[in-house]
């Protein structure tokens, strides 16, 4: 596994699909900015740490998505050490009965089975009004972005460098994504435009990349969602159910739902853009002979 140097203490772990930055607190130990996935990197990471006589002394979370809290709950265990992140996260990976509530379209059983490695204690709550923490001697500053998920932030190392999780998506993921997920878009598209504000060294995209600057970036990320929404509303030309919609977008974006599972992921990724098209008065729902219709409005001249 590669790491790369970023600025002073800060460094990024290369994980093929992501990249998963720490800050060096002393020449041993070690404060991870998220944690990978169970499946993919615990091992990769252990041999890592192991090789490098680095200890995990703490973990911070940008957001407690499966890619980002895979292991944390087993570091905290393995290295004794403490978890933070925002409380709004932290509630969703409580328990399994918080993680059922999150991902609803799951019976209890496959919440559990899926998803039940997340369930971590969170040992330091970030909450809404803080900009600034120290966390294991270290202080980093925050900024709150809910939209990707309901409590995510970015995060700014000591060396002014800022992790910007999921906030953010490259050009490459740009140029492959389907349908890029947003738990609330109209607040991810918000939290976007506060990201013009920061003024760091260089920044970290969890899918993935290291950027001098991401102004342009941010823009071009507010316009692809947006067009996202807009193809997906061009689908709309009647009268549609959200299973006929489902189908429709497969077809149209060559989707291959070929498992439960894929199927509960993509509806889960259509329904963030349906609920941008209803809250921001593009379609409208209404139930006609017994089924749920999402209706197209007529374009206002
Ligand atoms: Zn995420």
């Amino acid at each position: 596994m590669k790491s790369i140097h970023v600025k002073g203490n800060t460094y990024v772990l290369d994980l093929d699909l992501l990249y998963l930055p720490y800050y060096k607190i002393d020449e041993e130990n070690i404060i991870l900015l998220d944690t990978g996935y169970m499946r993919n990197h615990r091992e990769k990471l252990i041999t890592y740490f192991e090789e490098n006589h680095l200890n995990v002394a703490g973990i911070l979370c940008s957001h407690a998505h499966i890619d980002h809290v895979g292991n944390a709950a087993y570091f905290r265990e393995k290295y004794g050490c403490p978890v933070a992140m925002t409380r709004e996260e932290a509630g969703i990976v409580e328990s399994v009965l918080s993680l059922k509530k999150f991902y609803a379209n799951y019976a209890m059983n496959h919440a559990r089975d899926h998803f039940g490695h997340m369930v971590v204690e969170t040992d330091r709550m970030i909450e809404p009004d803080e900009t600034e923490i120290t966390f294991c001697g270290a202080d980093f500053r925050i900024l709150h972005t809910p939209g990707h998920s309901t409590g995510h932030i970015t995060i700014t190392t000591p060396d002014n460098v800022t992790y910007i999780g999921d906030a953010l998506i490259s050009y490459e993921i740009m140029e492959s994504a389907k349908l890029p997920y947003a738990y609330i878009l109209t607040q991810d598209i918000a939290s976007k435009m506060k990201l013009y504000s920061l003024q760091s060294s260089q920044y970290v995209l969890a899918h993935k990349g290291i950027y001098p600057d991401v102004k342009d970036l941010i823009t071009d990320n507010i316009y692809f969602y947006r067009n996202r929404a807009e193809e997906i509303l061009s689908v709309i030309t009647g009268p549609m159910t959200k299973e006929e919609l489902l189908q429709e977008v497969a077809l149209i974006m060559r989707i291959r739902i070929d498992s439960t599972f894929k199927y509960l992921v993509v509806e889960r990724m259509l329904q963030c853009y349906v609920e941008y098209l209803l809250e921001t008065g593009r379609i409208i729902q209404e139930v006609q002979n017994q089924s749920l219709k999402y209706i197209p409005m007529p374009k206002k001249q």
